[in-house]
């Protein structure tokens, strides 16, 4: 898809130039325009700042009609009209908080002879529940002017996902409805589930997938100890290694974020807080004085995220911890965007995970924490509950590169060895020793095998260090021959051998959703093939273990 015999090749660069005043393209941007200007479905992993705007904005200004954007926050996309008019871009948005004699005029306007619009944005409840702009969409596909439909931070529509939007789900409908229209999906965070659910939800059935690296490799990776002093402990960072420059440290809740700012003032920084509690003017107000450098330091919940676009944050704390890998990921991400050396660090403490947790389990995560989560629903629970175990397993992990851990986690292989030193765990001065565990991964082999093949991860760890609980009991797993095999392993030791069978491809999770009370839930099941070399021994499990003095 580099290749330069397009029609359109000579347009986009004279437009990449003249409109958005780039010299030349960011890896895989030409890739997806061309595949997308050739008419194919396309599904668009690429990391936060990576460039995918301008995948749809440069194609929606080469070509004749409309591209329909839906985007999942109104902020979000007043961000993007803003730099569209700037650019001299025709764009509009329709959003359910708009009056209706503005809608109005927009709806006009589609409908008109010779539309100007080149983008249209929209937030997901219109595509849900507006029948009428349906309608419209439909005369501009009749009058050949739906040029392309767009799906902004795709990774909403799973519930897999860390920021599921039951709105989103309902977007299959755009494909079903208009087939032949190029239909792209941009997201900056994907699991191989996540990107599985996407496409069958959105009926990408054809579609080109491009990814690339969701490695950083400018972000220093740290997890620390999180205890009483961990205020002090974050003042000396910031005035040793970051002073006067921009951070943001995400809190538990409102009060941590007010308290967090307050100390920090306190000790001379100039420090802001943002939550979603706040009236939306005093936001906006909070987040232009960081962008112009009058506040060095936010104090926020993850309700400040999406569609920051500081290139220069210098660090990321998390003083809580994130709901998900993913969710890290991202969050971390918004530092360094200029790939400039930045550092990233989360304090961990498990109290903060029973915190957590028992949150996500009253459902009234949104309440107190101002996350934007969904809680909706048992399946939507069990999936966060998941994804909250991960992100422990990856606190907890004080051995593996920090890298290699994220990246697994979206199904990217990275060896650690490219780490050099920039995360705690490959620059720490503990001497590890390789530890053989085949004869651990055959028992569990074992023992997921004679449970049938249909247990989570936690359940078998529980199973397999002998615990007694009332679920373990009611599927008489305390009578497997193998109860307590492991009771001399930690959680996290018997976590770790789990975690690289799944990534060596010996187990794999399998999602299942055809439960008769239709949950969800993540099951471990046995890839054979990688068995029998692993019982043959021709392939061994080793994995690193701090070297006992
Ligand atoms: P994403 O949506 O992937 O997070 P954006 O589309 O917001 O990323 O782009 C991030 C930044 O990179 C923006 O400031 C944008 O102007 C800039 N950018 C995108 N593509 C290019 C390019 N080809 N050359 C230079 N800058 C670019």
């Amino acid at each position: 898809w580099s290749k330069r015999d397009f029609p359109w090749t000579k347009e986009l660069e004279v437009n990449n130039r003249r409109y958005f005043g780039n010299h030349s393209f960011r890896p895989n941007q030409r890739e997806i325009i061309n595949a997308t200007m050739s008419g194919h479905d396309v599904f668009v992993l690429m990391p936060t700042g990576g460039g995918k705007s301008l995948t749809y904005q440069l194609p929606a200004v080469c070509g004749p009609g409309v591209t329909l954007v839906v985007s999942p926050l109104v902020s979000l996309i007043m961000d993007q009209i803003m730099h569209l008019s700037e650019a001299n871009i025709p764009a509009a948005y329709l959003s359910g908080n708009m009056d209706w004699s503005e809608q109005q005029e927009i709806l006009n306007e589609l409908n008109s002879q010779y539309c100007t619009y080149k983008l249209l944005y929209v937030t997901p409840e219109k595509i849900a529940r507006s029948d009428y702009l349906f309608r419209n969409l439909e005369s501009l596909h009749r009058r050949e002017l739906l040029a392309r439909i767009v799906i902004d931070e795709a990774h909403c529509v799973s519930q897999w996902g860390h920021d599921f939007r039951l709105d989103y789900q309902g977007l299959g409908v755009l494909k079903q409805k208009f087939p032949t229209v190029p239909l792209m999906a941009l997201t900056a965070t994907a699991t191989l589930s996540v990107k599985e659910d996407v496409v069958q939800v959105l009926g990408l059935t054809k579609c080109i997938i491009f990814r690339q690296t969701f490695n950083r490799p400018n972000l220093r990776y740290a997890v620390l100890p999180k205890a009483k002093k961990c205020i002090e402990e974050i003042n000396n960072f910031i005035k040793e290694r970051h002073r006067d420059e921009s951070g943001i440290i995400y809190c538990f809740s409102r009060n941590d974020c007010e308290k967090l700012a307050e100390q920090l003032r306190e000790f001379g920084h100039k420090a802001a807080y943002y939550h979603a509690n706040m009236d939306p003017d005093e936001r906006t107000s909070v987040q232009r004085r960081w962008s112009k450098d009058e506040v060095n330091i936010i104090c926020a919940t993850v309700a400040f995220g999406m569609g920051i676009n500081k290139p220069d944050v210098r660090f990321v704390i998390h003083h809580s911890l994130p709901k998900s890998i993913e969710g890290y990921h991202q969050e971390s991400g918004r530092a360094g965007r200029d790939n400039l050396p930045a550092s990233c660090i989360l304090y961990y403490n498990y109290g903060d995970y029973i915190r957590v947790k028992s949150l996500l389990t009253q459902g009234n995560v949104e309440q107190s924490t101002g996350a934007r989560l969904t809680i909706n629903s048992g399946t939507q629970l069990s999936t966060n509950i998941d994804n909250l175990r991960r992100m422990l397993g990856y606190c907890q992990n004080d051995a593996d590169c920090r890298r290699s851990l994220q990246l697994s986690h979206f199904g990217e292989k990275f060896d650690a060895s490219s780490c050099k030193k920039t995360c705690d765990n490959c620059s720490r001065m503990v001497t590890y020793v390789e530890e053989d565990v085949t004869g651990r991964a055959l028992q569990l082999v074992q023992l997921i095998s004679s449970m049938g093949q249909s247990f989570s991860l936690s359940h078998i760890i529980d199973v397999y260090r002998g615990s007694m609980s009332q679920q373990i009991k009611k599927h008489m797993h305390d009578r497997q021959e193998l109860h307590g095999a492991g009771k001399s392993l930690s959680k996290g030791m018997v976590e770790r051998v789990l975690h690289r069978m799944v990534y060596d491809n010996m187990l794999r999770e399998d999602i299942s959703k055809s439960d008769l009370y239709g949950s969800i839930s993540s099951i471990l099941k046995v890839n054979e093939n990688q068995v029998t070399e692993l019982r043959s021994g021709k392939i061994r499990l080793i994995i690193k273990v701090p070297e006992k003095r």
